[in-house]
């Protein structure tokens, strides 16, 4: 993902709840899809890599949208058209190392955005509780358990 450049933005008026778009897109595993920029992690190691102009959404620490169904925004807010859509990276962000330097001029921007697990744990309660954090990344971890 980056966060420069190109954007969307709202072709109408979206009320809050309503779905805004979907990421279409091939669906690349493991290596390939770390090494591509602009994807959506679905999956501890499964990406989706949308095709434009959906793979221009960009990151925001205050987004007007939210990640639901694994592939789908909604709109966290009324939105009203021509406002661009952005919703946070780190709600499908699952990597491990993955960084990105954020300028999107919030009062609540975090400056250097990273996976999920990093975020404050208010963050992560509040997206948590909106229902717009990918599954995979709130899936309990698995303990082995021996004798
Ligand atoms: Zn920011």
């Amino acid at each position: 993902m980056t966060s420069v450049g190109r954007g969307v933005f709202a072709a109408r008026d979206f009320l809050a709840g309503e779905h805004v778009l979907t990421f279409h897109g091939a669906r690349v595993e493991g290596e390939e899809g770390r090494e591509l920029s602009d994807t959506v992690q679905i999956g501890a190691d499964s990406y989706v890599d949308p095709i434009p102009p959906v793979k221009f959404v960009n990151h925001h620490c205050e987004p007007n949208t939210g990640l639901r169904n694994a592939v789908e925004l909604h709109a966290l807010r009324a939105i009203p058209e021509g406002e661009e859509i952005r919703f946070d990276y780190s709600t499908c962000m699952g990597e491990s190392f993955w960084t990105m330097e954020c300028r999107c001029g919030s009062p609540e921007c975090r400056g250097v955005i990273r996976d999920f697990a990093l975020l404050p744990e208010s963050l992560k309660l509040k997206y948590s509780r909106l229902g717009i954090v990918q599954k995979f990344l709130l899936e309990p971890v698995l303990l082995a358990t021996g004798e």
